[in-house]
């Protein structure tokens, strides 16, 4: 007796060649032939054993063709990396711009130094001049200088504390600039300071702030860059240039205003 066909005694060996596929049936035995079906399954919903083998076939390789994509192929980390690359360059622009007015200062530090430079250069080069004829003539014996020579001597003599007095206050005058380009200095770093906590506690608010409370309903759509809007961050800038008169060109601000606007959109 072969196993495709009924082992009903009643049901003449017939083909097996049905599989009751119906939600509702309670029968234990669900495959049958044709006779079988007619005691028990009735009026069930059927499928002939290739229908019923095709399809849990198809459906096995359906269901084994859904892929799960590694989270390191995912798109997340493209995103992380673009986060990074962005805070990256959106730090590298501000850095470069407290550098810049960091060798702006520092320019006109040197500036004014190099100013008080030739002062000195240039009244030690008057003095020398005009002490160096006496020099040479009070070396000789008083009787064999000339007229002229004498006469000079004289002259210096009678104006010695005067010009004594000339060269001492040109030092004394030298030495009030040096004085004033280090209170100045002192000035510029107490402005610099005072501008560093500006941003820090703007960057403080920014980081409290709502629009950075990343929960579930917030809207990603919406810019965040009215918390540090890049006119701010040029006021901020303009506040340091404008200290030091050397406000910010229009050619200046347009580029900054395009990198900002750039790095917080
Ligand atoms: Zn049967
Ligand atoms: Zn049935």
């Amino acid at each position: 007796m072969e196993i495709t066909n009924c082992q009903h005694p009643n049901h003449d060996s017939q083909r097996i060649k049905y599989v009751c596929v119906d939600p509702q049936c309670s029968i234990p035995k669900k495959i049958g032939c044709a006779d079988c079906f007619l005691d028990d399954h009735i009026t069930h919903i059927r499928k002939t054993t290739t229908q019923f083998k095709d399809f849990v076939n198809d459906s096995i390789q359906q269901i084994n063709s859904v892929e799960f994509q590694q989270a390191s192929n995912s798109p997340q980390k493209d995103l992380e990396k673009q986060i990074d690359t962005e805070l990256d360059s959106c730090m590298d622009c501000i850095k470069q711009k407290f550098n810049s007015i960091k060798g702006d200062l520092k320019g006109q530090i040197d500036s004014d130094m190099i100013k008080i430079s030739d002062n000195c250069t240039q009244y030690q080069l008057n003095m020398n001049n005009e002490l160096e004829p006496f020099k040479s003539t009070i070396r000789n014996d008083l009787h064999i200088l000339n007229q002229t020579e004498l006469n000079s001597l004289v002259k210096f003599y009678q104006e010695a504390p005067k010009i004594h007095k000339h060269y001492s206050k040109a030092a004394e005058q030298v030495q009030e600039e040096k004085q004033k380009i280090k209170q100045k200095k002192q000035k510029y770093l107490a402005k610099m300071r005072s501008i560093m906590q500006i941003l820090l506690k703007d960057f403080n608010e920014l980081m409290t702030s709502k629009n950075v409370q990343f929960d579930d309903c917030c809207d990603y759509e919406t810019p965040q860059k009215q918390v540090m809007s890049p006119n701010k961050m040029i006021n901020l800038v303009e506040t340091a240039r404008s200290s030091r008169r050397f406000p910010m060109s229009q050619t200046q601000k347009k580029y900054f205003l395009a990198a900002v606007t750039k790095k917080l959109e």
